[in-house]
């Protein structure tokens, strides 16, 4: 790639969009832990070589729930240099405004990101287990018809993720995905495995989504280890990605 972080070829093709998801190159990008200042430093390089002032920025605080909530430009700063200010109680964010950045932060888990270019208005969430199967999917799809996007015109894209190879789930969880995702879940030697990929494609296809408006990407950060921090591979010590989608006009 070009770039030194990861693009899709999608969302590319449309100059009035800068995206981006950062990898391991650009160091940790979630206050969870570590020094503060430093981590908005790293925040504020990748920001830049995407093409986005960190001050443009957004963040949710991520919960590991599916709640998804519309954002303005008034809101832009909140969550981008301190986790205090970031938008409580959501995964994911939807905005028509030009000059906001929506961003989130992850490691295996999936960044989805949207965009409709008819209405011009852009999302993103991060799409853990949890998330997903409590409907994350479908709120995005909800979020974005609620600022005016028509469900044909959407494009999805979803960033690199655990692979069901790796995924190895408790036997509570691979319970909830077999009941309602039976095609996703696997059993191999008596351990229950979840393709979280074959989830999301699952819910775009009930949520009458065409295969034509979703890029995934096949990037796993475990697989790909060199390339993105993985919670599963190195636990608290990860360096956790960042992806941003925002419309220009900064
Ligand atoms: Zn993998």
């Amino acid at each position: 790639m070009e770039e030194r972080f990861f693009k899709f070829d999608v969302l590319s093709k449309f100059p009035e969009v800068i995206h981006g998801i950062s990898s391991r190159n650009y160091r940790n990008m979630s206050f969870y832990r570590g020094d503060q200042e430093k981590i908005a430093k790293n925040r504020e390089y990748f920001l830049n070589e995407v093409g986005i002032s960190i001050n443009n920025i957004v963040v949710p605080e991520i919960v590991h729930g599916s709640k998804i909530v519309v954002v303005k430009k008034a809101d832009i700063g909140r969550g981008a240099k301190s986790a205090e200010t970031d938008i409580k109680g959501v995964d994911g964010l939807v905005t028509k405004d030009a000059g906001v950045g929506l961003m989130a932060t992850v490691a295996d888990c999936f960044a989805i990101l949207s965009y409709d270019p008819v209405c011009r208005a852009v999302g993103l969430t991060h799409a853990g287990w949890r998330g997903i199967e409590g409907g994350v999917v479908a709120n995005l799809i909800e979020a974005m018809e609620s600022i005016g996007c028509q469900k044909d015109n959407i494009l999805f894209s979803v960033g690199p993720g655990i692979c069901q190879k790796h995924f190895v789930v408790r036997n509570d969880v691979l319970d909830k995905f077999l009941r309602r995702y039976p095609q996703a879940t696997f059993v191999r030697n008596k351990d229950g495995y979840v393709d979280l990929r074959k989830a999301i494609l699952s819910d775009f296809k009930d949520n009458h989504i065409s295969s034509h408006n979703i890029e995934i990407s096949t990037i796993c950060p475990a697989c790909q280890n060199g390339i993105f921090g993985s919670y599963r591979m190195e636990g608290d010590r990860v360096p956790t990605s960042a992806a941003v989608i925002g419309l220009k006009n900064f």
